[in-house]
This record gives structure tokens, sequence and C-alpha cells, in this order.
């Protein structure tokens, strides 16, 4: 048997408004705005979905999971992840490692990462040392810098067993 690796990527954006709470990794963030969405809005969820989803050849989060569905409205985005897991792994793969970037003026993240990678951890069912999550900002500039709107994006290697004589 020969462990095959394929790699994927992923990339979401979201609004930033009032009135909203702000998801990002799971974990609830102290912040007077939040992500405009259909689902919970976790931006760097969807992100990793993304790239999962990529890497087996599986489409794409919309594909899985329209926006249009009634079931999905304010839906946390750790039961999309953990679906997306299922996909996968329905597939016959296992996830190798998950880095991930999430570009936002303000909170500042770094008080959340730990908890981030944790829960993301423990959602996907890997060891946390496999999932990084780092945090920039654009220096003021662009969308993201006025504090309208946030990006993440991520990228993935999962892997699975294949047979030596094919
Ligand atoms: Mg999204």
């Amino acid at each position: 048997m020969t462990l095959r690796h394929r790699i994927g990527q992923g990339i979401d954006f979201h609004r930033l408004a009032e009135g909203r709470e702000l998801w990002l990794g799971g974990v609830h963030l102290v912040s007077s705005v939040g992500c405009v969405a259909h689902s919970d809005g976790d931006a760097l969820i969807h992100a990793i979905c993304d790239a999962l989803l990529g890497a087996a050849g599986l489409n794409d989060i919309g594909y899985h999971f329209p926006d249009t569905s009634e079931e999905l409205k304010n839906i946390d985005s750790k039961i999309l992840l953990r679906r997306t897991v299922e996909l996968i792994s329905a597939k016959g793969y296992r996830i190798v490692n998950i880095d991930s970037t999430v570009c936002l003026e303000s909170p500042r993240l770094a008080p959340y990462i730990e908890s981030m990678r944790n829960t993301l951890a423990e959602t996907v069912g890997i060891n946390p040392d496999s999932v990084a999550v780092k945090a920039t900002t654009t220096e003021k500039m662009g969308f993201t810098g006025r504090g309208e709107g946030v990006i993440a994006m991520a990228v993935c290697l999962i892997a699975d067993m294949i047979p030596d004589n094919i």
C-alpha cells in the first residue's frame, strides 16, 4: 500500500455588520460586528471546508450546503465542517494537516488562536499540532482595512492508501 497525498485550498469572504455575532474557527469572538451570512458566517471554517472538498475532488461548500437551504439558516459552521469530514472520509481520505490565515482589522485574533486551533482540531478529529491558524491585517488598506469585511484562506493536505499494483 502506498500513501497518496492530495492538496486543497479554500478562500472565503464575508461582509461585517453590526447586530451579528462574530464566529471564526468555531469560536465566538467579542466584537461589535459579525459576519453577514446565511449560516453563522464562520469564514475560517468555510475556507477550510472548501480546502478539504477541493482536495478530495468534491466540488465546493455551496454545492453541498446551499445558502438557499432553510435547514442551514444560522447553522453552526462546525456542523458543516463535521459533515465535510464525513464526505471526504467516505472517499477514504483522512486529514494530514490544515494551515490557514484570517485577514481582519479588528478584533485582534491573537487571544483566540489557541482556542480556534483546539476547536477546529477536535471538530475534524486531528491533533491541534496539525492545525494552524494565523492572523494578519491589510494595514488599513482595502475593505478589510476599513473593517468592512473578513477574508479567510486555508490549505489542507489529505491522504488515502492505494494498493501498490495500480
Ligand atoms: Mg462563507
